[in-house]
């Protein structure tokens, strides 16, 4: 059986996906590897095909290994559900479970076997290996999220340490490192520590086309969520996430009032909760997280329509990895940030504050100033994500800036006035003040503070009685950006002027700002809380529509039955496709995306009769 065999009839797709084949033969032929591939592209295929080719050449037993126990329950019951043997040993299983497990893989009865990379190096599982290497019947190592080797990566792991025993133990066979995020340093790293030199790289683009990325200014973070949650995701799942754990748990209440299905996530709930939020969020459909970056690390759920920020991340490595995990099933999802003033000064102040070396801290502002040059781009984002990542690309159109190109002025003369307002209040007070009396003074307006401190007497105090606050605050913003002015954290967030302040106090640098974007106003009708409003991957008629209410209905049940995600039995796409071509038998039903032949077998009937075909 070849593997576009295996693609057809196990899991029901159609065509590879990028460099997916190339990856396959490689490593079905015994070939070592390193694959980078984007979140969703399409990993595990890359190793569960060559496993299923060479288990049935008789080359036995593929082990991969994962760190995220909590997800080898799910991932092996959608193998189950293709009609793959696959097991997970891990420390949910009792004694007993794991005995019968390792029986059954001695035996060769097991394809794929999941493990965390704390079992597999245990002198008593080594042992089991050196059994079945013996024979002939280890097959194939894939290593999944591979970067958790390197202490560069941002989820260092020490047990992944010790998975060069393999190398060294089994000479011979092939083994395979997958990872969505790797810089040059991660990579090298990757390859040094688990011995992969000789491996061949495959580096994927980093693009998510189907990811729109929209990046907001914040005005009234709570309203801006709610609307953009009710026009563009009703009752569709997402992830929100927010910076502090306190900050998680109101927006999650917040939500909630608002109607919206939302659960809180952050480390400082019980690890039950925690574990029970999880499960809700995989198993049911239409579920908002609210999060702290703690969530997120291997979530595989295909059909996260959003994922939102409402503080800024810390540079744009953690941005892209979040914002990742947004359309899997590469339909159309959003990734939408909504950021202010206030997240450059904490951001800024977080760093300076913390315990790293000068180096370490310099190196860490540059990248927040990288992800705040994003933010304030007036051109195409994902052109400046990539770049980032070292790809060239076109505009791509389907980003706010290419949808909706921003109206961009000129704000070299408020920048300028800004500026000298710093130095004059300095010279005039010998002390600094923050961005509130900056712009106070700079519109002129006689505060009791301005009184207070004679600032009116200032030659700048009204210069700038044109301009908004809010356009000011891009202003200064966008001179957090350039590095032209500096918070000072010692001095209850002031702000200060640096060297580059200079080039444009005399006019050398323009600054260029994008013109802001009115909050959006409220959906007509707002979406009464408890009615659902379905929407569809793909175009569906009334009728077709129903059948799609009706197949949803359907899975939620046999999913329950079995324990498992939605998604694992079929993905939203494989029931859309289904209710657009009406099928009355069960031919019709071949050749449907995500309908493999194990499914056909255990579904067909079920579905026919669910879309009106009398059984
Ligand atoms: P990754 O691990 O790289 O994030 P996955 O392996 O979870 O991605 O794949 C993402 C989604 O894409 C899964 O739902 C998977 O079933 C689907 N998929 C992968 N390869 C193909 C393909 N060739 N055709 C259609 N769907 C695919
Ligand atoms: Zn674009």
């Amino acid at each position: 059986m070849s593997y576009s065999h295996i693609l057809h009839e196990i899991f029901g797709y159609e065509r590879f996906r990028g460099p997916q084949q190339d990856i396959i033969e490689h490593v079905g032929g015994g070939g070592d590897a390193l694959v980078l591939m984007p979140t969703g592209g399409g990993k595990s295929l890359c190793y569960q095909i060559p496993a299923i080719a060479r288990h049935r050449a008789g080359q036995g037993v593929t082990v991969v290994i994962s760190p995220l126990i909590a997800l080898m329950h799910d991932q092996v019951g959608a193998l189950h559900e293709a009609g793959v043997s696959a097991a997970f040993l891990n420390s949910t299983l009792s004694g007993e479970e794991a005995y019968q497990v390792e029986q059954r893989m001695l035996r060769g009865d097991i394809t794929l076997l999941y493990a965390a990379p704390e079992r597999v190096t245990t002198p008593r599982f080594l042992a089991q290996l050196d059994a079945l290497f013996e024979r002939g019947k280890l097959s194939l190592f894939a290593i999944d999220e591979a970067h958790c080797v390197s202490q560069w990566g941002h989820d260092f792991r020490p047990e992944y340490r010790a998975l060069t025993v393999l190398h060294e133990r089994f000479p011979g066979v092939p083994r395979m490192a997958l990872t969505a995020t790797a810089d040059d340093l991660t990579r090298a790293d990757i390859l040094e520590r688990l011995q992969l030199q000789e491996a061949r790289a495959f580096v994927s683009s980093f693009d998510r086309p189907n990811i729109r990325y929209t990046i907001v200014e914040k005005r009234d973070a709570t309203t801006q969520l709610l609307r953009f949650i009710e026009r563009e995701h009703p009752d569709e799942a997402g992830i929100v996430y927010c910076q502090s754990r306190k900050k998680v748990e109101d927006m999650a209440h917040t939500l909630c009032e608002a109607g919206i299905d939302a659960l809180p996530y952050h480390a400082g709930l019980d690890s039950a909760v925690r574990q029970d939020h999880q499960d809700r969020f995989l198993r049911e459909e239409g579920v908002v997280m609210v999060a702290t970056i703690a969530f997120g690390m291997g979530i595989d759920k295909p059909d996260v329509r959003f994922v939102a920020h409402l503080d800024m991340p810390k540079n744009i490595e953690g941005y892209y990895q979040e914002t990742g995990r947004a359309g899997r099933d590469g339909l159309s999802a959003d990734a939408w940030m909504c950021y202010g003033l206030s997240d450059v000064v904490n951001q800024r102040r977080m760093i300076d504050e913390g315990p790293a070396e000068e180096e370490f801290k310099q190196s860490m502002r540059g990248k927040l100033e990288a992800l705040l040059g994003l933010a304030e781009a007036t051109d195409c984002r994902r052109t400046r994500l990539l770049a980032y990542f070292g790809e060239a690309s076109q505009p791509c159109g389907n980003c706010d800036n290419c949808l909706q190109p921003p109206a961009v002025w000129d704000g070299t003369q408020a920048a300028q006035m800004l500026l000298s307002t710093i130095y004059r209040i300095d010279k005039l007070s010998g002390i600094s003040f923050g961005a509130g009396q900056l712009m106070d003074i700079v519109r002129g307006k006689k505060t009791e503070k301005v009184a207070q401190h004679g600032h009116e007497r200032l030659s700048t105090f009204g210069v700038g009685a044109q301009f908004s606050e809010l356009q000011l605050r891009g202003v200064l913003r966008q001179l957090l950006a350039m590095g032209a002015v500096m918070v000072d954290v010692q001095a209850f967030n002031t702000l200060v002027l640096t060297a580059q302040s200079r080039a444009i106090l005399k006019g050398e640098v323009p600054v260029l700002l994008r013109e802001s974007v009115s909050l959006p106003k409220a959906p007509k009708g707002r979406v009464a809380a408890g009615r659902t409003v379905i929407k569809a991957p793909i175009e569906l008629d009334g009728l077709a529509m129903q059948r799609y209410a009706e197949l949803k209905a359907w899975r939620a049940e046999v999913a329950r039955e079995h324990n498992l995600p939605a998604y694992v039995i079929f993905h939203d796409a494989t029931l859309a496709a289904i209710a657009q071509r009406a099928p009355q038998t069960m031919d019709d039903l071949q050749g449907i995306s995500g309908m493999g032949v194990k499914k056909l077998e255990a579904y067909a009937h079920e579905v026919l009769r669910v879309v009106g075909v009398p059984g």
